[in-house]
């Protein structure tokens, strides 16, 4: 029986990451969340995990007190969470949101697991850091992410360097089509409305700006060695190709299925087996049709951001995505309109983009910084809402 960490077990991908465990009888032995501490509790209650953490110091009481008549060890903080992360076990998977999980998923790396990685801003975040270090570790990085899990595998079997591009696919999100001027006033639950999937908020809004298209640009240059060249993002408004490659005889393989996270998320898990999975099959007749088009990067400007900084390397895909992680959760806070985001995202690419910082502790203070940028820049001048 497999053992499985699962760090973010109460958020969109953890809770469906909880279901395709008990399909398969999968036992899972540790769990945690950053505050949910009642949906936390109540999984350790079915799951009976042997460790429970949770990311704020100040709720460990709390859960201590909600799971008292378990023999289920609390813990709390973020080191703790990265001891939790090198619990020796088969698979850690990594559903946190944001760049907090980089520490993460560089814990799992050193303590030689197999990492199942949702969590693409630590990829994007830590970078070749990331990459070198499961190398040196030789640690598999299993993709979750539903492109790359589509990349993965389509490259099952396939030799060697006979990657030539990938066909990164996009859903477009709820404004494909609108132009700039249309989008000054959108509001939260505008951006909030995905067409085909349903996710975190931060994921949501990402979507919706085309933000997660350029950050997952990034996740496929560090798992599968290409360059921002070799990416062609399509927008596929189906949801219904996940992802293809192109090879070196000009074979495109593609992925498909209903757009469902399980599918991903139990093969990261069931690697390299195939078990059933409890999805509505693919129905191609009803569908009908698939239909493609290009995304509009002018109006989206984020894909751009994030394909530039990747070109420029170092710390810039970093500094993209900790703006951006700020710039989210001001726009959900009500505070900015949803074309600051990618402004905030361009103005912190300029001002810091010099520096070269070679370690995960270094970076994430500045990512830190990047962020306190983000929030004084936007306090002073950027506010159109209120
Ligand atoms: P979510 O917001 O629904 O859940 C996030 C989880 O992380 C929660 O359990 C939360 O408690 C925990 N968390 C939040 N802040 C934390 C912190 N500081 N420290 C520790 N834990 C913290 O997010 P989600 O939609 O499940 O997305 C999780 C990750 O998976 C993201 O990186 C996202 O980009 C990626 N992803 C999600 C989907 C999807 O369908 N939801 C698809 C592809 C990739
Ligand atoms: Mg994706």
């Amino acid at each position: 029986m497999k053992q499985i960490v699962l760090l973010g077990s109460t958020g969109s991908i953890g809770t469906q990451t909880i279901e395709v465990c008990l399909q398969h009888h999968y036992q899972i032995v540790g769990l945690s969340a950053g505050s949910n501490i009642r949906l936390l509790a109540e999984q350790a209650r079915l799951l009976k995990p042997k460790t429970v953490c949770v990311a704020r110091e100040d709720l460990r009481s709390d859960l201590q007190a909600l799971l008292a008549d378990t023999d289920i060890s609390v813990t709390a903080g973020k080191e703790a969470l990265c001891d939790l992360a090198a619990t020796s076990c088969d698979v850690v998977l990594n559903a946190v949101v944001g760049m907090a999980g980089l520490p993460l998923t560089m814990a799992a790396i050193g303590a030689g697991n197999t990492l199942a990685l949702a969590n693409k801003e630590s990829l994007v975040a830590g970078g070749e850091l990331v990459m070198e270090a499961a190398k040196k570790n030789r640690v598999s990085i299993l993709p979750v992410d539903s492109e790359h899990s589509a990349i993965f595998q389509c490259l099952q079997g396939c030799p060697e360097k006979s990657l030539q591009k990938i066909i990164l696919t996009a859903s477009g999100g709820p404004f494909f089509g609108k132009k700039r001027e249309e989008l000054t006033k959108v509001t939260v639950a505008d951006a909030l409305a995905h067409p085909n999937w349903s996710m975190g908020q931060k994921i949501t809004v990402d979507s919706a700006t085309l933000m997660n298209k350029g950050l997952e640009v990034i996740e496929a240059c560090h798992l599968f060695d290409v360059s921002p060249d070799q990416i062609e993002v399509v927008v596929q408004r189906e949801s219904i190709i996940h992802s293809a490659v192109e090879l070196t005889d000009r074979s495109v393989i593609a992925q498909m299925g209903v757009p469902d996270m399980k599918i991903p998320i139990q093969y990261a898990l069931t690697y390299p087996e195939r078990m059933i999975c409890d999805v509505k099959p693919l129905d191609l007749i009803s569908l009908g049709r698939i239909t493609f088009a290009k995304p509009d990067t002018q109006t989206f400007r984020c894909l751009d951001l994030c394909v530039n900084a990747m070109r420029r390397g170092g710390i810039l895909p970093g500094v993209a995505n900790a703006a951006n992680e700020e710039a989210v959760a001001m726009f959900l806070a009500g505070k900015i309109g949803f074309l600051e985001i990618a402004d905030l995202v361009e103005e912190a690419m300029t001002k810091f983009s010099s520096l070269q910082i070679e370690t995960v502790p270094g970076r994430m203070a500045l990512y830190h910084e990047v962020r306190s940028f983000v929030h004084e820049k936007a306090a002073s001048g950027h506010i159109i809402i209120d």
